[in-house]
């Protein structure tokens, strides 16, 4: 399989030759040892992938000629939106990471009562470059965008229209239930920290309409709640004939 560069600069029309620099381009040439004739594919998040053909490669750029452009979504059919309230440390890149592959499509950090960790500027950077190296591997062509923090009363009220809210919290109906009420409507889902919502919380997002939803009888940890909301979107009928390359 040809290697896939994501091009954080918008591509040009094809055909088109493109220098290719940077950290990624690094990469390429010096550990995975690319060479003049190999084919490769890259994309810059807007949807579409390109064929390219590596015509020469120098210590630190290499040119690919652009043949084709092709516009692929592996997106899920059923919008899902995640609000979740970080997790600490390595446990952010590996939900992001996961919420990525299952095609969540944006993802909002939480900021509620019990959170311990804040979404900063860096961490925001350091979570962007985890969306890139998932999107690389699983075949993503549009980005995961990392909105910026938002608190939960400002989510809780936030205008929605026609949008499916769901509160994931141990003792609401269950999440299949919930999505299957109206199978077609975009998903808004807020995740809580490892101490859960607070009663004041709950209350606040109930009396604005969002529907508290269960996702079994055991209690997970956030980033797990997270991914199994988008492992059960990811699957949802109507995605899976898109699965392919
Ligand atoms: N002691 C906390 C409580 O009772 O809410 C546990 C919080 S849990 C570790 C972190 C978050 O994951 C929760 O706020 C909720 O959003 C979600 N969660 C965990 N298990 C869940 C379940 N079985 N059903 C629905 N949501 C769950």
């Amino acid at each position: 399989m040809a290697y896939r560069y994501y091009s954080s600069q918008t591509l040009p029309e094809v055909p088109a030759t493109v220098t290719l620099s940077g950290d990624e381009a690094h990469h390429l040439i010096h550990v995975m040892r690319v060479k003049a004739g190999q084919g490769i594919v890259l994309f810059d998040g807007s949807g579409a992938e390109f064929d390219g053909l590596i015509s020469a490669v120098r210590k630190k750029e290499m040119d690919v000629e652009l043949s084709t452009r092709r516009e692929v979504s592996r997106e899920n059919e059923r919008r899902l939106t995640l609000a979740v309230a970080l997790p600490k440390g390595d446990r952010q890149k590996w939900l992001v990471e996961k919420i990525t592959e299952l095609g969540v499509t944006e993802f909002l950090p939480l900021d509620a009562e019990f959170s311990v960790a804040k979404a900063g500027a860096a961490a925001a950077e350091r979570l962007g470059r985890v969306v890139i190296e998932a999107s690389k591997q699983c075949g993503r062509n549009t980005l995961l965008r990392i909105a910026e923090p938002i608190s939960t009363q400002k989510l809780w009220t936030m205008p929605a229209e026609g949008t499916l809210r769901l509160l994931s919290h141990p003792g609401g109906v269950s999440l299949g239930e919930a999505l299957s009420q109206n199978a077609e409507a975009p998903v808004l889902a807020a995740v809580g920290p490892e101490g859960g919502f607070s009663e004041k919380e709950c209350a606040l997002a109930l009396a604005n309409g969002w529907q508290a939803v269960s996702l079994g009888r055991r209690i997970l940890r956030t980033e797990t709640a997270a991914i199994a909301i988008a492992a059960m979107l990811s699957s949802w009928p109507g995605n899976l004939p898109n699965v392919g390359r």
